[in-house]
C-alpha cells in the first residue's frame, strides 16, 4: 500500500471525506446535532462496555453510530482524536488491574447490507490486486459470536495473562476469571510452543444456559441480564472469580495477535494448530475461495441462526493468507482485511406498558405483556406471552420497564428481560389475579403444585367460550371461515345485548340470523379519520339507514350457508370441534376409523378407546372425563338435534385397497391436499400416520418432501410420488408387485 488514502494514520472519514471533495461547514443546528449524539454514543458504550448493561438495543446503537459517521464524513473538522469513530469502544474500568496488549486488538468494520459487503469485498480486491497483482484471496468466514473480546496470552505454552479488548491498547486483567473457564486450557498440549502468542477469541454463554442463569439471577435478588452477550460480559467482569466459575461460559478463538515462533501462513493454518494444542476452535468456519461460496455462507447461516448453540449477529469475512492481512492493513479502529456483515436486528427496546392476563380454550390463565408497538424482524409487535406467573418472575419485568423484546424470524415475539438502568422507581410488579378477569370465579391451580392456574368456570366463562368458539371454526375443525377471531367475540361477549347470542357452544346450529340482529361491539370512532373515542356499532348487521333499514351482511349470510356445510362434516372434525382435550386432527381421525360414529365412542369403554391405535390411556382418561360432563353431552345432543352428521358413513362403493397398511404422506402433491389424501387412505381401510417408522408400508411424497423421505429411504421404506399412490389407493400396485 503505497497511497496516503490507504495509510494506517489515516481514518475511515478521512478517507470517506477525500472522496467527497470539499464541503461547507457545518451549520449550528449540526454541530448540535453532532455533538449530542457523540455524548450519547460515549455514554451508550460506557453502560455497554463497563456496565454490561445496555441502554438502547444494538439496532438503536448501531443507527447512532452510522448518523456520527454520516456527519463527519461531510465534517471532518468535527472529527477529533476522542471522537467516538476514532476508538475502538471499550474503557478499562478501576475495579481490575490495567494491562497492556503487546499487539493492539482492534474493532472490526460493519457493514449492514450486502450491497455494502459487495463494495468492501471489491474494495478489498482492488487493494489486494495492487498489492500481490495475481494474488487470489480466499475468504476465512466464520460466525460473528454475540460475546465479548479477550486476549489470552500464552508463554511456552502456559496461560499466563488473560485481559478484556478494553480500549482495544490496555485491557483489564481478568486472569483469574478466565481460568475458571473450563473449555479455556491453562497448559496447552504438544512440542515446540511458540515463546510467546497472544490468542483473541469470544467469550459467550450458550443460548440454553441463558434462561436458567437468568432465572438464577433473579431468585438470588438479582437484576437478570437483557441478553447473553451482556450475561457474558457481566460474568467474565466480575471481582470474584468464584462467581465468574458458576456461570456457564464458554469460549472460542478468532485471531491472534502478538506471536513469536509460530509458523503458518495463514489464519486457518494457525486455526489448525491451536485445535492440536487444545485450544477451542469454532467448528463452523470455512475457507472459501469464491465471493459467490461467502453469500451462500451468510445465506445458511442466517437461515439456521437459532439452531446453533451460541448467539451470533452476523458473520466474519477475513482475508485468509497472513502475507495479505499485513499488507492490507488497519485503521486506527478496524483491520482492512476483515468485515463483519451484521444480520437485520432482532432484538429492540420498547416500553412494557402493562402486563395483562388472558383467558385460555382450557381455563388456563396466561399473563402477557402490552408494549409500545415496534418493528422487529419484519413484523410490528405490541403484545408478547409471558406464560405464567412464575416466568414474570424469572424474567424480573415490572411493568413501565423498558424491556428487550426479541422476535427471532418466524419465531413468537418473547421479552427478553428488563433495562434496569433505566428504571426511575415509578415500575411496578405484575400481581396475578386471584379471581377471573372474565367471569370472576376464582382461579386455581389444575392440581395442586402446578404453576399454570385456571378459570374453573370452563361451561360459562365468556373468555373460555369465546376460545373454543373460534376453535371449533378453525381449519382442522368445522373451517367455518366467517367465524373468525371477531365474530366469536360478537357471539360471546358483544357489548350489547346483555346476554350474548351465544352461551354455550351447544347453541351454535341452533342460532338463526333474526338472534344477531341487535348485536353490537366496540370499535373505535373515526372523525375525519382520527380515532376519536369509541362507538357502538352492528357487527351482523348493516348499519342502516331511514331509507335502507338494517339487514345481515354479506359475511352473516356466509356464516349462515357455512354453519349449513359444517353439519355434513367428517365425524374427525366434529370430534376436534368439542374441544376434548389431546383430542387434535390425528386421534379423531383414529377414533372416527375405529369406532364410525359419536355414539359407538360414547358407548365405548376407556380402555376400548385406549387400545386404538394412535389414541392411547391419556386421550382415551381425557375422553371419558370428557363425557362424564353434563353439559359436555348436551353440546354432542344439541348438534346432532340441530342436523350435525355424528356418524361416518361407509361408502362401500369404495374397495378396502388399504386395510391393514400404514401410510405417510409427506411434501405437496400436485392434485391432492394433504387431508384429501389422508380421507383417501382412511376412507380405504389405511392408516394415515403422520411418521416414518418401521412400521410404516408407503410413503407418499410430493415436492419439498423434508426429513420424512430422509428417514423412509434410510429404512428401505417404498417411496411413492402421485400416480404411484393412486395406484397404490386403486388396489393396483401390489398386484403388480406380485
Ligand atoms: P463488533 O461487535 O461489531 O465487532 C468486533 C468484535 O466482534 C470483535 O472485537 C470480537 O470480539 C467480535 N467477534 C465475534 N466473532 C468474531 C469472529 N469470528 N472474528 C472476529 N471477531 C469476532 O464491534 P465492537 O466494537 O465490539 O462493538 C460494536 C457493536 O457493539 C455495535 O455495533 C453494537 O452492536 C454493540 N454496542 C452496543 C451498544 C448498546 O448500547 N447497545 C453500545 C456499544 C456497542
Amino acid at each position: 500500500m503505497s497511497t496516503a488514502k490507504t495509510s494506517p494514520e489515516l481514518s475511515d472519514t478521512e478517507a470517506a471525506v477525500e472522496s467527497l471533495g470539499a464541503e461547507t461547514p457545518p451549520s449550528g443546528d449540526l454541530r448540535e446535532e453532532y455533538e449530542a449524539l457523540a455524548d450519547q454514543v460515549r455514554k451508550y458504550r460506557f453502560a455497554y462496555y463497563n456496565e454490561d448493561a445496555p441502554l438502547v438495543s444494538d439496532a438503536e446503537f448501531d443507527r447512532l453510530y452510522r448518523r456520527l459517521e454520516e456527519i463527519e464524513a461531510l465534517h471532518p473538522e468535527l472529527v477529533t482524536n476522542d471522537s467516538p469513530t476514532q476508538e475502538v469502544g471499550g474503557e478499562v474500568s478501576a475495579a481490575f488491574a490495567p494491562v497492556e496488549h503487546l499487539q493492539r486488538m482492534y474493532s472490526l468494520e460493519d457493514v449492514f447490507s450486502l450491497d455494502e459487503l459487495d463494495a468492501w469485498v471489491r474494495k478489498a480486491e482492488a487493494s489486494v490486486a495492487n498489492i500481490a497483482p495475481g494474488a487470489k484471496i480466499k475468504w476465512l468466514t466464520e460466525l460473528k459470536i454475540d460475546g465479548l473480546a479477550v486476549n489470552l496470552l500464552y508463554r511456552n505454552g502456559e496461560l499466563v495473562r488473560a485481559a478484556t479488548r478494553g480500549d482495544g491498547t490496555t485491557g483489564e486483567d481478568i486472569t483469574h476469571n478466565v481460568l475458571t473457564i473450563k473449555s479455556i486450557p491453562r497448559v496447552l498440549k504438544g512440542e515446540n510452543m511458540p515463546a510467546e502468542m497472544e490468542i483473541r477469541g469470544e467469550v459467550f454463554i450458550p443460548s440454553k444456559e441463558f434462561a436458567r442463569l437468568n432465572e438464577t439471577m433473579v431468585e438470588a435478588g438479582k437484576a437478570p441480564f437483557a441478553n447473553p452477550r451482556n450475561a457474558a460480559a457481566g460474568s467474565l467482569r466480575q471481582k470474584d472469580p468464584e462467581v465468574t466459575a458458576q456461570r456457564p461460559l464458554s469460549m472460542y478463538v478468532h485471531g491472534i495477535g502478538a506471536r513469536e515462533g509460530l509458523s503458518a501462513a495463514s489464519q486457518s493454518e494457525t486455526y489448525d494448530l491451536l485445535k492440536q494444542w487444545g485450544l477451542p476452535t469454532s467448528p463452523y468456519y470455512k475457507v472459501l475461495d469464491s465471493y459467490e461460496e461467502v453469500l451462500e455462507f451468510i445465506a445458511t447461516n442466517g437461515e439456521h441462526r437459532h439452531d446453533l448453540a451460541h448467539e451470533i449477529d452476523g458473520i466474519v469475512v477475513k482475508v485468509d493468507d497472513f502475507a495479505l492481512q499485513r499488507a492490507l492493513g488497519h485503521t486506527s479502529r478496524v483491520p482492512r482485511w476483515s468485515v463483519a456483515y451484521k444480520y437485520p436486528p432482532e432484538e429492540v427496546n420498547t416500553k412494557l406498558l402493562d402486563i395483562r392476563v388472558n383467558v385460555g380454550r382450557t381455563g388456563r390463565v396466561t399473563p402477557y405483556g402490552m408494549m409500545t408497538p415496534v418493528l422487529v424482524s419484519g413484523s410490528t409487535v405490541e403484545m408478547a406471552t409471558l406464560h405464567n406467573q412464575d416466568v414474570v418472575k424469572a424474567k424480573g419485568v415490572k411493568i413501565g420497564d423498558t424491556v428487550v423484546l426479541r422476535k427471532a424470524g418466524d419465531v413468537i415475539p418473547e421479552i427478553v428481560g428488563p433495562v434496569v438502568a433505566l428504571r426511575d422507581g415509578s415500575e411496578r410488579d405484575f400481581v396475578m389475579p386471584t379471581h377471573c378477569p372474565s367471569c370472576g370465579t376464582e382461579l386455581k391451580p389444575a392440581k395442586e403444585g402446578d404453576v399454570d392456574i385456571r378459570c374453573p368456570n370452563a361451561k360459562s366463562c365468556p373468555s373460555q367460550l369465546r376460545e373454543r368458539v373460534f376453535h371449533l371454526a378453525g381449519r382442522g375443525a368445522f373451517d367455518i371461515e366467517a367465524l373468525g377471531w371477531e365474530a366469536a367475540i360478537a357471539l360471546t361477549q358483544p357489548a350489547e345485548p346483555e346476554v350474548p347470542p351465544l352461551t354455550s357452544e351447544a347453541g351454535l346450529f341452533d342460532l338463526t340470523v333474526e338472534d344477531l340482529a341487535d348485536v353490537r361491539i366496540e370499535r373505535p370512532k373515526r372523525v375525519k379519520g382520527v380515532v376519536d373515542g369509541t362507538e357502538l356499532v352492528p357487527y351482523f348487521y348493516s348499519k342502516g339507514t331511514a331509507k335502507k333499514p338494517s339487514e345481515p351482511t354479506a359475511t352473516t349470510r356466509k356464516l349462515f350457508t357455512e354453519l349449513e356445510k359444517a353439519k355434513t362434516q367428517p365425524l374427525w372434525r366434529v370430534l376436534v370441534a368439542l374441544s376434548i382435550r389431546h383430542v387434535g386432527p390425528t386421534a379423531a381421525r383414529a377414533l372416527a376409523t375405529a369406532f364410525g360414529s359419536m355414539e359407538a365412542i360414547r358407548a365405548a369403554s376407556e380402555e376400548q378407546m385406549a387400545h386404538v391405535d394412535g389414541v392411547g390411556p391419556t386421550i382415551a382418561a381425557a375422553l371419558t372425563e370428557w363425557f362424564a360432563e353434563d353439559w359436555h353431552r348436551e353440546i354432542v345432543d344439541r348438534w346432532a338435534a340441530a342436523g350435525v352428521r355424528m356418524a361416518d358413513e361407509r361408502d362401500e362403493s369404495i374397495p378396502r385397497t388399504l386395510e391393514g397398511m400404514t401410510i405417510v404422506v409427506t411434501g405437496t402433491l400436485p392434485n391432492f391436499s394433504r387431508d384429501e389424501a389422508k380421507e383417501a387412505i382412511i376412507t380405504r381401510g389405511g392408516k394415515a400416520s403422520g411418521s416414518v417408522s418401521k412400521k410404516t408400508d408407503y410413503l407418499v411424497a410430493g415436492e419439498n418432501a423434508g426429513t420424512k423421505l430422509d428417514k423412509a429411504e434410510s429404512l428401505g421404506v417404498p417411496v411413492l410420488d402421485e400416480d404411484g399412490f393412486r395406484e397404490l389407493l386403486a388396489g393396483r400396485l401390489e398386484e403388480d408387485q406380485a
